[in-house]
C-alpha cells in the first residue's frame, strides 16, 4: 500500500524567526497603508496565508477585494524574499530536518509532500533558503483554500496525479506543530505525527489525541520508523 507523507513548513521543518511575520506587516504598511503598530499581534500558528490576509483585511477597515488581496500578497512576497536574503537573517532548520529528509527520500517507501498554510509562492521561498524544496513532490498550499481543513483532499489528489498512486486515509499521515494540523489530518481521517517544535508544546499538542506526539524530529532512526512502517 503506498504511503503518503504530508509536511507542514513552518514550526515543522523550519523557522524563519519572524522573517514571514514581518513580511506579512510591510505589506499591511505597504499596500493598506496601516502601521504595524496598530495591528494586533498576529495569530499565525497553523493559519493560511489567505485566512490571515482576510483577517487583515477586517482589522484595518478594509472591504474584501481579490484584486488588492493579490497585491497584498505580491508585496507580501517581495518583502519575504528580502527577509529571508538578509545578512542578519536567523531562521534555522528545526532539530532533524536536514538529516530527516534525504533520509526519507533515499529509503523510499513513502512519497513526500507538503501540506501547508503559506502560498505556494512563499512556501517556495521558504524552502529554496534551505535548499529542501527537491524533496517534495507537490502539496496543497493557501492559495488552494483559506480553510486549512480543505487542503488535505487537494494534496492528495495532486500527489495522485502525480505518482499515479491512491492514497488510502489510513496511509497518509501529516506531519505539522499546531491543533490546526492534527484537525486537518482528522478532517481526511489520516494519522497526524505532531511534533512540539513550533508555538506548541509535545505535552500541548497531545491533548488534541493525534496518532503521535515527539518533542522535535531530531532522532531520523525513531522517525523513519514511525512513518514508514
Ligand atoms: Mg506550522
Amino acid at each position: 500500500m503506498a504511503r503518503l507523507l504530508l509536511f507542514d513548513i513552518d514550526g515543522t521543518l523550519l523557522d524563519t524567526c519572524g522573517a514571514g511575520g514581518s513580511a506579512l506587516l510591510d505589506a499591511v504598511e505597504a499596500v493598506l497603508g496601516v502601521a504595524r503598530e496598530t495591528i494586533p499581534p498576529l495569530d499565525l500558528a497553523g493559519a493560511t496565508d489567505g485566512g490571515v490576509v482576510r483577517r487583515l483585511f477586517g482589522q484595518v477597515g478594509r472591504e474584501w477585494q481579490s484584486d488588492l488581496a493579490r497585491s497584498y500578497l505580491d508585496s507580501y512576497l517581495i518583502s519575504l524574499k528580502e527577509r529571508l536574503n538578509q545578512p542578519n537573517f536567523e531562521g534555522y532548520l528545526l532539530p532533524g530536518v536536514a538529516a530527516l529528509l534525504p533520509h526519507l527520500t533515499q529509503l523510499g517507501g513513502a512519497d513526500i509532500g507538503l501540506l501547508t498554510g503559506n502560498i505556494r509562492a512563499g512556501a517556495d521561498l521558504k524552502l529554496q533558503r534551505f535548499q529542501l524544496q527537491s524533496h517534495f513532490l507537490d502539496g496543497a498550499f493557501g492559495d488552494d483554500s483559506e480553510d486549512r481543513n480543505a487542503l488535505g483532499p487537494v494534496a492528495v489528489k495532486r500527489l495522485e496525479s502525480i505518482t499515479g498512486q491512491r492514497y488510502q486515509a489510513d496511509e497518509i499521515i501529516v506531519i505539522g506543530d499546531t491543533p490546526k494540523d492534527i484537525a486537518c489530518a482528522q478532517a481526511i481521517g489520516a494519522r497526524c505525527l505532531a511534533v512540539g517544535t513550533g508555538q506548541f508544546t509535545s505535552a500541548d499538542l497531545s491533548t488534541y489525541r493525534p496518532w503521535h506526539c515527539l518533542d522535535s524530529l531530531a532522532d531520523t532512526a525513531q522517525v523513519c520508523e514511525l512513518l514508514l512502517s
